[in-house]
């Protein structure tokens, strides 16, 4: 009682100080926009929450590994097998009903009548990227050749990258950069789908498997430990990311009238989809109030919306759903570190939103079939995008391509990109964590079958 009462202590002065640097962080940043710092300064001024980005990058890779590693081998098969079905079907699911309110929401709304805003990019000679390619390209980095490589390097569809590169204005070069560049890229995809099965064979090993299964077992203790020492400083980078934000913003009313139309159409589709389908789903199934439970995942929340990364939320998405909601851990270390890399409703809300609303500036009527390739697309581009900035506008080219769209016309919604990638990256935490209770609840019983089975196994050899 006396451990849990000093964790109750120190979760509660960790929310507090949270929160404080949450509310300072507005301020500061509206305080100093009056100033129109450069952007050297800007940059200086961010420079902490920079330091907080590579350290959560730092974890992500070794917290991934270990946590899936450890949570698959620590079930029976049975039970990581139900987990595994409940968890995939979740996130399709929410995935394409995701999909589906951003088409109603878009084609209610019709920002892309009338006139364009902007005038047509010149696309030069760009040779359009075959969706079939860019399929089996998600499938190709499920299984990479080398684990090593995978560590660090990101692999796409080289000709995805260059489009964006090329169509991007220049001011936004150093933030979509690093989406294509092999430095912050991690073939998260191969590594997942690498340590859950990794994970299953050394459960299944028994007596044979205990090492390996006791060494992945103090890795995963031993990053969380280290997460447990960052998360200190997080509210200090997350204020400094936010702040360094609203200082550097462009004024909103400079935005056109059509791409403010996209950018509320987004926006409501994510706030349906995050505030009501969501939290419906988890009550329907779970009968527990969901509200309470998003409010033990503010910290996650406002992390990724100042780091616009859902891998770099992930230490912190553990955090609140192990000690806030206390979800088990056997749940949490299995099914976040895959929702993080797979499960992003918000991001194929938002490419089924933009692919129609460019069909819609372009003059360009969808019939049901093209309806249907975008939202089948637009899942597959949400699963192939990585957890991190901006992934997203990367792999729309996928869907814009398969239904025969402009990929220069990227260039037309580049502007809100930066603004729109932090709410539905938000959006995807809120679905991996929701996903999380759901999946909790449906497995209760296998979980439960497996403490009587530990219990009575220690009794014997008592
Ligand atoms: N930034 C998003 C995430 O990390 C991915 C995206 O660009 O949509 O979840």
């Amino acid at each position: 009682h006396e451990g849990e009462d000093e964790l109750l202590e120190r979760n509660n002065k960790w929310s507090f100080f949270f929160h404080l640097c949450f509310y300072i962080c507005i301020i500061l940043g509206f305080a100093l926009r009056p100033y129109n710092l450069s952007l050297r300064e800007i940059k200086y001024f961010s420079f902490p929450g920079e330091l907080l980005m590579r350290m959560l990058k730092m974890l992500v890779l070794p917290l991934i590994v270990s946590s899936l590693i450890t949570g698959i081998s620590s079930l029976d098969s049975k039970a990581s097998g139900k987990m595994g079905l409940h968890a995939v079907v979740y996130y399709m699911v929410t995935t394409l009903i995701a999909v589906f309110i951003g088409i109603v929401i878009v084609v209610i709304i019709q920002p892309g009548k009338g006139n364009r805003d902007s005038p047509v990019a010149n696309g030069g000679n760009i040779e359009p990227v075959q969706a079939t390619d860019a399929f089996l390209d998600l499938i190709r980095n499920m299984f990479p050749p080398n684990l090593v490589e995978a560590c660090f390097k990101q692999k796409t569809t080289v000709r995805i990258d260059l489009c964006v590169k090329r169509f991007q204005p220049q001011e936004t070069v150093e933030e979509v950069v690093p989406v294509s560049g092999s430095s912050s890229g991690v073939n998260a995809l191969g590594l997942v789908v690498f340590s859950m099965c990794f994970g299953l064979v050394i459960g299944n090993m028994k007596q044979q498997g205990q090492a390996l299964r006791e060494f992945f077992d103090c890795l995963n203790e031993a990053i969380m430990r280290l997460v447990a020492i960052i998360i200190w400083y997080a509210p200090v980078g997350i204020l400094f990311l936010i702040a360094g934000k609203i200082v550097e913003m462009k004024d909103l009313a400079e935005v056109g009238s059509q791409l403010g139309m996209y950018t509320v159409s987004v926006i409501v589709g994510l706030l349906i989809h995050g505030l009501f389908v969501l939290p419906m789903l988890y009550f329907l199934v779970t009968r527990k109030n969901p509200y309470s439970f998003i409010g033990g995942l503010l910290q996650a929340l406002i992390t990724a919306l100042g780091t616009s990364s859902s891998s770099a939320t992930l230490p912190i998405t553990f955090r609140c759903l192990e000690e806030n909601n206390h979800v088990d851990k056997r749940v949490t270390r299995f099914v976040l570190p895959v929702g993080a890399t797979i499960n992003m409703d918000g991001t194929a809300l938002y490419e089924a939103v933009a692919a129609i609303f460019i069909a819609q500036v372009n003059g360009m009527e969808l019939n049901f079939g093209q309806i249907l390739t975008i939202s089948i697309t637009a899942t597959a581009a949400s699963i192939g995008a990585a957890g991190i900035p901006q992934a997203g506008l990367v792999t729309m080219v996928i869907v814009l391509t398969s239904v025969g769209l402009p990929t220069e016309d990227i260039t037309l919604i580049i502007a809100v990109d930066w603004f729109l990638d932090r709410l539905r990256t938000t959006t995807n935490v809120l679905g991996d964590s929701l996903g999380a209770g759901i999946v909790e609840h449906l497995s209760r019983k296998e979980l439960q079958n497996q403490d009587a089975e530990v219990r009575n196994s220690v009794i014997e050899e008592n």
